[in-house]
């Protein structure tokens, strides 16, 4: 079986639907949360994701939408996009939204798919090794899949020395999993925060146990005009162009 796996699409409809149509053939597709958030097209962004019918996770940003997490926690440009956000989603979005769960068993007993981070699911940036570490001790299974920072990475568990050591996520070519324990983000398709601005996904292969991390040039122009006319705030359509 073929797995797309996505995360951080964020309401940037050009940057999803060039990543399905790159895509190719996938048998299912995992979301890994934040859906919505900082950019132009949420409604059509959650539509085409449902038709997709998807194993999906609720992010930060999902949540913040619909009022489960406090404003406070945001900057003020996050704010102001979620804000915004509220009020576009049609009520049939939104209740989709208040369904996603925070964990979700996946129908392959040797991943885990999270947002943030095993322990917090939501809110935990997985930024370095420290943490990565701790986190291993918050999932049963061989691996896990997570998002929530927008950058590709992969930590593996070094059991003898206890540490987690990080590896860049290799563009294109297959990538092994195991046999250590890992976790590994896939980074974002609708706002990559790697300096490099083309959107990110991968392709698991549940027969070889590989996943293939591919990124691919989207038309930031017509996502940035978009925002533009919406009156997004304009640090978020600047970091389009570059990635961060
Ligand atoms: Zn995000």
């Amino acid at each position: 079986m073929k797995i797309l796996i996505i995360s951080d699409i964020h309401a940037n409809l050009t940057a999803f639907q060039t990543v399905v149509d790159a895509a190719g053939e996938f048998d299912r597709v995992w979301c890994l949360g934040d859906v919505v958030g900082y950019g132009p097209q949420p409604n059509e962004c959650v539509e085409q994701l449902r038709a997709l019918k998807p194993l999906c996770l609720a992010g930060n940003h999902d949540w913040a939408v619909i009022e489960k997490i406090d404003l406070g926690e945001f900057n003020p440009d996050a704010r102001q996009a979620t804000l915004w956000t509220r009020e576009q989603l049609t009520p049939h979005n939104l209740d989709w939204l208040h369904l996603l769960p925070e964990r979700v068993p996946t129908e392959l007993e040797k991943f885990t798919l999270v947002h943030g981070s095993p322990r917090y699911p939501i809110w935990e940036y997985v930024l370095g090794p420290a943490i990565a570490r701790i986190n291993f001790d918050y999932f049963d299974t061989p691996f896990c899949l997570m998002g929530h920072t927008h950058v590709p990475v992969v930590y593996r568990l070094k059991a003898d020395e206890d540490l987690a050591i990080p590896e860049p996520l290799p563009e294109t070519t297959s990538f092994q999993f195991g046999p250590e324990r890992m976790m590994v983000n896939p980074g974002s398709v609708g706002q990559p925060r790697d300096g490099d601005p083309r959107a990110a996904y991968a392709i698991l292969d549940t027969d070889t146990l590989t996943i293939t991390h591919k990124r691919i040039e989207y038309n930031i122009g017509a996502t940035q005009a978009l925002m533009r006319d919406a009156d997004l705030p304009a640090r978020l359509i600047n970091r389009l162009s570059a990635g961060w």
